[in-house]
């Protein structure tokens, strides 16, 4: 993500002062004497980022917060050892008059607090009473900084989803690391494409998609099982044809806690290459539909999916978060480990409606990791070293995002 995260002490976080703005233009930003130039990390800009909104849904245990931004942010950390709250700020930012309304119309639960701290800066104050452990984090498309708090034990909303007092205790004065899932591993379930009488798309030299990606499915097997904690499961191990729909009831039945499926991408020019990583959503563009449509087994006008229903089904926004979260680190490990052996052509991160993007219940991805109709790259997936290295990156990417602990999806 181009985002970056540092921890440090941040002078002058108090109360709010009340900053209110007479319209939705950013304030001007004066560039001499302004404190956050000299920040370590933040980058000098003349429009400062601007919050557009402010969001929080809430449950008995959790808060989330979320702020969405016009842009990427930095973000500054404070969790000095004995300050009484923990400071969640973005130097160089505004509250927009919308979301300067949310701070003060209720949206957010009180104790937490949204505030125009100085001019230049936003900040979410979280008192160290107030919460069992927080964890924050940037997403993007659309840009926003994501605040998940849990609740103390005790606490909790009341009915009111107002919170109640502060219980009577000694409570944690650092944040807690995220509470492990009780089943001690995590499960990843691994996709190879087609398959059987499936044979995907072909090459100029008869390649069949459906040995490659069974190939790098079974590479990427190997690495995973070798990492401590997961627990790797294959929809297929050999070349038979599975449905899509058995695809995902084995990752679904399985409690996975990740789905990647590996595909190899086709288009009509020979001269078109490289590679793409797809979470679930709508399609951006005709592109992306019909590369949903061809996986899918669907004519284009109808990918089957009904990604209507995207909010209202079985998505969660967590999933949703999570598997652009996968994404992202998986096309990044992809990009940096490819790029050192070959010349790959990075079509980023996109959105598609995938049948098993759409039912898994976990979050997941799609890799479609090279083109099987440019001649070149048809070469190169039939090199053992290739394959070896497609799934090395995707491991990397898999592992990446696993270290950021976002994963605790069950
Ligand atoms: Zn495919």
């Amino acid at each position: 993500m181009a985002a970056t995260l540092f921890c440090l002490d941040f002078p002058g976080v108090g109360p709010p002062e009340g900053w209110a703005w007479a319209s939705d233009k950013p304030p001007v930003l004066s560039m001499h004497g302004s404190k956050q130039n000299h920040v370590r990390g933040t980058t000098a800009s003349l429009a400062p980022v601007t919050v557009r909104n402010v969001r929080a849904t809430t449950s008995p245990e959790k808060i989330r917060l979320v702020l969405d931004l016009d842009r990427h942010a930095t973000v500054i950390e404070q969790r000095a050892v004995n300050a009484s709250q923990v400071v969640i700020a973005l130097p160089d930012a505004w509250l927009s008059q919308t979301a300067q309304g949310r701070t003060l119309d209720g949206t957010i639960p009180s104790p937490f607090m949204v505030t125009q701290i100085t001019p230049h800066a936003v900040a979410v104050s979280l008192p160290r009473t107030s919460f069992q452990s927080y964890r924050q984090f940037l997403l993007s498309d659309p840009p926003r900084l994501v605040i998940d708090v849990t609740l103390p034990i005790e606490q909790g909303l009341s009915s009111a989803g107002v919170l109640q007092e502060a219980p009577k205790r000694v409570v944690p004065m650092a944040p807690q690391p995220i509470t492990p899932r009780t089943k001690g591993y995590t499960t990843i379930v691994i996709d190879p494409g087609h398959g059987g009488k499936d044979p995907g798309a072909r090459g100029l030299h008869k390649t069949e998609e459906k040995d490659i990606t069974l190939r790098v499915g079974l590479q990427l097997r190997k690495l995973l099982s070798k990492h401590p904690g997961i627990r790797v499961l294959m929809t297929r191990d050999r070349d038979v044809f599975v449905e899509l729909e058995e695809r995902t009831k084995f990752a679904n039945s399985n409690e996975a806690d990740l789905f990647v499926s590996i595909h190899v991408n086709s288009h009509p020019s020979r001269t078109v290459k490289g590679i793409e990583i797809y979470h679930f959503g709508e399609a951006k563009d005709q592109r992306a539909l019909e590369v949903a449509a061809r996986e899918n087994g669907t004519p284009l006008s109808n990918t089957g999916v009904g990604w209507e229903y995207l909010v209202a089904d079985l998505l969660t926004s967590k999933k949703i978060e999570e598997s652009l979260e996968l994404a992202w680190n998986a096309k990044a490990a992809m990009v940096s480990q490819m790029n050192s052996h070959y010349e790959i052509d990075d079509h980023g991160v996109k959105t598609a409606p995938f049948y098993v993007l759409r039912f898994t219940s976990m979050p997941s991805i799609l890799a479609e990791i090279a083109y099987i109709s440019n001649p070149s790259e048809e070469e190169l997936l039939h090199k053992p070293v290739f394959v070896q290295d497609v799934a090395q990156s995707l491991y990397q990417g898999i592992v990446a995002f696993l270290a950021t602990g976002k994963s605790e999806i069950r």
